[in-house]
């Protein structure tokens, strides 16, 4: 027996949108008029193209940006409740999903604060929390699962230093609400349509440059503006970075955010409202 992937893929896709879950195998045969093993063999296949991500057991565990297992958000719209993935796949959703408006909430890893937006097509949250990746683009795939899990909201940078340094890990990238919500805006287009084609590297990024992210964490090149010794300090333009620091584990660079992830004691420059200033953590 025969099965065209992109049945398959779409069944995934649609049971996700319309009931928060993905179905079950003998749901996907009957629904397919195929046999449990050629569905099961598709998924694999589909696992393989990175449309879905299986489990040990050939469950399913995600079609991006849906997710059948907890990352640390639910997704509440009029009628279905989601396991919203991570902090990308959750501001996604109501621009996939029938619902325009959805419930996110999650927790931050820092200090365990309950926060929740009502995300729509409109425009983006207002909210002064953070957004931490941790995991570079280039290596999201290595662990998708594990990828997802570390893409979370803050309530400030604080919290993302609390949490780094309680878990040992190095700083991924910082960014706003405002750019966590346009990156997620068209990332996922077209994937519930017939036909649907991942993206070219180079249009990722030219997507992720187009939403303002920036520098290597990204694939990106980043240029950074240094103090000269005389001290006279540059404004960094349009595009170029806006932090530096003393000793940078991080590649965070975000023109919408006043204040960038530091530690105790560094010296930072911050351009808040076009003024570069330089900050230093207490
Ligand atoms: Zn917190
Ligand atoms: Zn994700």
């Amino acid at each position: 027996m025969t099965l065209d992937p992109e049945d398959l893929r779409l069944a995934v896709y649609e049971s996700f949108a319309e009931i928060g879950q993905p179905p079950a195998v003998a749901t996907l045969a009957v629904r397919l008029a195929t046999d449990p093993e050629v569905v099961r063999r598709g998924l694999r296949e589909l696992h393989q193209q990175r449309h879905v991500v299986l489990g040990a057991g050939d469950e399913i565990l995600m079609a991006h940006p849906f997710s059948a297992v907890p990352l640390g958000f639910a997704v509440m719209g009029a009628t279905t409740l989601w396991w919203g993935g991570c902090a990308w796949d959750s501001f996604a959703l109501p621009h996939f999903v029938s619902d325009h408006e959805v419930l996110v909430s999650t927790r931050c890893l820092g200090c365990g604060a309950p926060h929740a937006w009502i995300v729509g097509e409109d425009g983006p949250p207002s909210g002064d929390q953070v957004v931490h990746f941790l995991v570079p683009a280039a290596r999201m795939w290595d662990d998708v699962v594990h990828t997802c899990r570390n893409q979370r909201v803050f309530c400030s940078t604080p919290c993302v230093d609390a949490w780094l340094n309680s878990t040992g890990q190095e700083a991924g990238y910082l960014m706003s609400l405002e750019t966590l919500w346009r990156l997620a805006q068209h990332w996922y287009d077209g994937r519930l349509d017939r036909g649907y084609k991942r993206r070219e590297p180079s249009a990722a990024l030219d997507y992720f440059r187009g939403v303002g992210l920036k520098g290597p964490f990204w694939g990106l090149q980043q240029r950074v503006t240094r103090p000269t010794r005389s001290s006279a300090l540059s404004i960094p333009g349009e595009g170029e970075s806006l932090v530096e620091r003393r000793h940078a584990s991080a590649e965070c660079i975000d023109p919408h955010m006043a204040c960038m992830l530091g530690r105790p004691g560094d010296q930072i420059l911050s351009r808040v409202n076009g003024k570069l200033s330089q900050v230093r953590w207490n």
